[in-house]
């Protein structure tokens, strides 16, 4: 077995497979960036070596200056986690001519699946059923037009090199087919470097399932179940679970049949995943195969109990698989919440700037695992993906999973950076998510805006705990207490003993038991016998709470100053609405505007590149486009003014 593996990644992947080489005794060789000189990955290794300035181009894919790392710390071998250039062909040959061993399939497998086209062709000819349209590239206006009829529209208009959701369109109307070629042969060129581009027929509210491969270089190939992925925002995944509510064993047999049988067409070694559609009918089509371990691989870990990081090792070692088909079985259930460094309430725009508080909720054996990318104090900078973390539940019944995830995602208390942590406990709370009723569609339908914590109507729970904490801090065994909520006043009675407190509002009555001390950010009750966990953002006389995706504002006061709170008038919106300022550090890519334009609310003014998306950021009010400060190509920092609205 190898000594030494340098992992050409960062962030939650990079430390997630030191946790593997460790347990191997295997020393752990980082590689870094300037921007990540103090981050958790290099922290965690046995060594790690610099790449260079922040930049991808000039860090993490830096092929040449990550070979010299491999050079000088003696690393046998690479592994290179998922994105940057775990799919790039040419690094994986370039590893190789170093005598080295890339953890992952042959440099021609990679290739071969990384040309979408070629992967269809391939799948067609080992009797994968595929998307319904052509295995042709476009060639002008009039091909597609024709190929577009010949099977109907809506219709698909996708990138060869496509990955991560770009250089994709949907077309519904033959008269937006031009623009939308020319907007996917665009973004394919800045994105991939090629602008090669194919149709697909569409599929309406499908499923995203995809299946675990595990494959060895003497000709084995397993299956390891599916992955229900459907739940994505603009194609990137934000819930995942293992085993899919919506798959039969019979289903899950047939579209594993049909993996192994496109794994064996490419010769293919190490992990992968081969993605498939399914419509609502239960027919299946492939997508595509991604040659390298997934982000969501940890629910097929926690379901079959297998550690893929080390089968990706052992089998590039050249060892045989350890296993076979029969020998894989599924237990429970598993789901993954991608924790993102984002704004749920600006749209999910990326957050950037320094964690002032990360307290995740504690991993538990076999029921809660955490995969971390950040520390308290760290800074989430723009140049690389917003993933920050991932938390992981195993339960043996999908309820009882849902139960862990809400309860762990309650718990988990970021501050200093926004993050989607409310946006997934609403998320998980929701009726479609609980009754599994749900489509790759759903969540830009269900989220066109973002997501906002709202109060909840006649929220008892948010009343009892800011008149049982209010207490606690005034050392009252009880009270009788206005608590403000929102625009809403509710008197209440509070009796306290010990940890117990009974809250009481007109006839509803609340118990609440609590070991809660002031200056804790978590208020951990139980609430008329049910456990739940609130966020607290304790603000002068205000306290913010945060629970299942809800958010209330509260204040106690006595009875008088209830009355007069209520007769105050009401602050009026400010200028600075007026003022577009930049949400977030980032690139200005397209100045929308000119000055002297009116314009309306919610129209966009800026386009930003951040963390490899580009921002719309939009007017809140009417009005005339006053002045524009900023021009395409400039850099701009958080709450930079971009233009002025008079
Ligand atoms: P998975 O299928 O494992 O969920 P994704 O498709 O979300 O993976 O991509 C894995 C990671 O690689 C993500 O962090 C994603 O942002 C990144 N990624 C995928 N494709 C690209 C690309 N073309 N350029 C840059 N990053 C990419
Ligand atoms: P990427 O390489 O960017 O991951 P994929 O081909 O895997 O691209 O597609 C990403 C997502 O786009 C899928 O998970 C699915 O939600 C959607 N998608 C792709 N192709 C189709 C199609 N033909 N019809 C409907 N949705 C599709
Ligand atoms: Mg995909």
């Amino acid at each position: 077995m190898f000594k030494k593996v340098l992992i050409a990644n960062r962030g939650e992947i990079a430390c997630r497979i030191i946790r593997t080489l460790r347990r191997m005794k295997i020393r752990a060789i980082a590689v870094y960036s300037e921007a990540d000189e103090d981050a958790l990955h290099v922290k965690m290794a046995d060594e790690a070596y610099l790449l260079g300035p922040p930049p991808v181009q000039t860090s993490y894919l830096n092929i040449q200056a990550i070979l010299k790392a491999a050079k000088e710390s003696g690393a046998e071998a690479i592994h290179p986690g998922y994105g940057f250039l775990s799919e790039n062909a040419a690094f994986a040959e370039a590893v190789q001519r170093e005598g080295l061993i890339f953890i992952g399939p042959s440099p021609k497998a990679i290739a071969a699946m990384g040309d979408k086209l070629e992967a269809k062709r391939l799948a067609h000819l080992a009797g994968v059923s595929c998307v319904p349209g052509t295995d042709e590239l476009i060639k002008d206006l009039q091909h597609a037009r024709k190929m577009a009829e010949d099977f109907g529209y809506p219709i698909l208009v996708k990138a060869v090199a496509g990955g991560g959701g770009k250089g994709m369109r949907i077309v519904s109307d033959p008269k937006a087919l031009e623009n939308a070629l020319k907007g996917a042969g665009h973004e394919a060129r800045s994105s991939f470097g090629d602008e090669r581009i194919f149709l697909e027929k569409y599929i309406d509210a499908p499923r995203h399932i995809e299946i675990q491969i595990l494959a060895d270089i003497h000709g084995n190939v397993i299956h390891l179940g599916e992955r229900e992925c459907s739940l994505q925002r603009r194609y990137q995944k934000v819930i995942e679970e293992a085993p899919s509510p919506s798959v039969s064993p019979s289903l899950r047999q047939k579209m594993g049949e049909e993996a192994i049988r496109l794994a064996k067409t490419v010769e293919y070694s190490s992990a992968g995943t081969v993605e498939f559609m399914v419509d609502p009918r239960g027919q299946f089509y492939f997508l595509e195969m991604n040659t390298r371990l997934q982000v969501e691989h940890p629910t097929t870990e926690m379901v079959t109990g297998l550690d893929l990081v080390e089968e990706m090792i052992r089998v590039s070692a050249g060892e045989p698989l350890r296993f076979q088909q029969s020998d894989i079985k599924l237990s429970g259930h598993a789901i993954e919440a991608r924790i993102y460094a984002e704004d749920s309430s600006r749209g999910f725009l990326p957050s950037t700037g320094r964690i002032w508080s990360y307290l995740p909720p504690a991993e538990k054996p076999g029921k809660v695992r955490l995969e971390n990318g950040v520390r308290e104090g760290d800074i989430v900078t723009p140049y690389y993906d917003p993933l920050i973390a991932k938390l992981i539940v195993h339960q043996p019944e999908r309820d009882l999973a849902c139960e862990e995830l809400l309860n762990a995602l309650d718990r988990f208390y970021v501050r200093g950076i926004e993050t989607n942590i409310y946006f997934l406990t609403s998320l998980v709370n929701s009726s479609f998510f609980r009754k599994a009723e749900f489509s790759t569609a759903t969540l830009d339908e269900f989220y066109v805006e973002g997501f906002t914590p709202q109060a909840p109507q006649n929220s008892l729970i948010a009343v009892g705990t800011a008149a049982v904490m209010y207490c606690i801090r005034e050392h009252l065994s009880q009270a009788e207490l206005v608590v403000l909520v929102g625009s809403g006043a509710h008197p209440v009675t509070v009796q306290l003993e010990g940890e117990r407190s009974v809250v009481r509002e007109g006839d509803e009555t609340l118990i609440i038991e609590t070991r809660w001390r002031p200056g804790d950010v978590l208020f951990e009750g139980v609430f008329n016998g049910h456990a739940l966990t609130l966020q607290l953002d304790h603000k002068g006389i205000r306290d913010n709470l945060f629970w299942n995706g809800d958010g209330a504002y509260t204040q106690v006061v006595n009875k008088r100053v209830a009355e007069l709170s209520l007769t105050m008038p009401v602050k009026q919106q400010s200028d600075s609405m007026r003022i577009v300022k930049s949400p977030m550090p980032g690139l200005v890519v397209e100045v929308v505007v000119k000055e002297g334009e009116s314009i309306k609310t919610g129209q966009p003014v800026v386009m930003i590149e951040a963390m490899k998306m580009e921002n719309i950021i939009r007017a809140e009010c009417d009005g005339v486009i006053e002045k524009v400060y900023v021009k395409k190509g400039d850099s701009v920092n958080v709450d930079q003014e971009l233009a002025k609205i008079g």
